[in-house]
């Protein structure tokens, strides 16, 4: 059976950074569920960040590949850099897709970590650019398909048993 890994918050666990969900009602993901094909992951929580925390951005004009070579910093709103913890997030979620041969994921987008399409600007003003997260982009070089939320009819067509 095809595995997909999958944020947690989009199964309605309460682990985003303000302590909400964004908790699907997507028939698919349903589905997916209760054939339990679905691995559910928050790297942000596994690498030891706590519920409620304060939101992080990816510093501006940079991207996820740069924060992985070291080239960019991701901030939390109140300055405090947390660039070694997202790393470290995204390298826990490579490990359990790995550990659970999941070949695809589906991702909150417009988180530092999860996004696939959209992130949030380094400003912390609410604009949004085109962009992926640290574990997308992880994930993604890894030979692991990367969706988002917004897009399981797409990996539908993908999923063979
Ligand atoms: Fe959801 Fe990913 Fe943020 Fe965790 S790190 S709260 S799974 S978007």
């Amino acid at each position: 059976m095809d595995r997909i890994l999958v944020s947690a918050c989009l199964l309605g666990r309460p682990v985003r950074y303000d302590g909400t969900h964004k908790s699907s009602n997507d028939a698919l993901l349903d589905l997916w569920h209760k054939q339990g094909r679905l691995v559910s992951i928050c790297p942000e929580v596994m690498a030891g960040f706590p519920t409620p925390r304060p939101p992080a951005e990816t510093e501006s004009g940079k991207s996820a590949e740069m924060v992985h070579a070291g080239l960019a910093k991701i901030f939390e709103d109140n300055g405090n850099e947390v660039t070694g913890q997202f790393l470290r997030g995204a390298e826990i979620a490579l490990n359990i897709a790995e550990e659970n041969d999941c070949r695809f994921a589906i991702l909150t987008d417009g988180s530092p970590s999860c996004g696939s399409t959209y992130v949030y600007d380094g400003t912390f003003d609410g604009g949004q650019i085109k962009g992926i997260g640290v574990v997308t982009h992880l994930l993604r070089g890894n030979n692991i398909a990367v969706f988002s939320e917004t897009a399981l009819s797409e990996l539908a067509k993908l999923i063979k048993n």
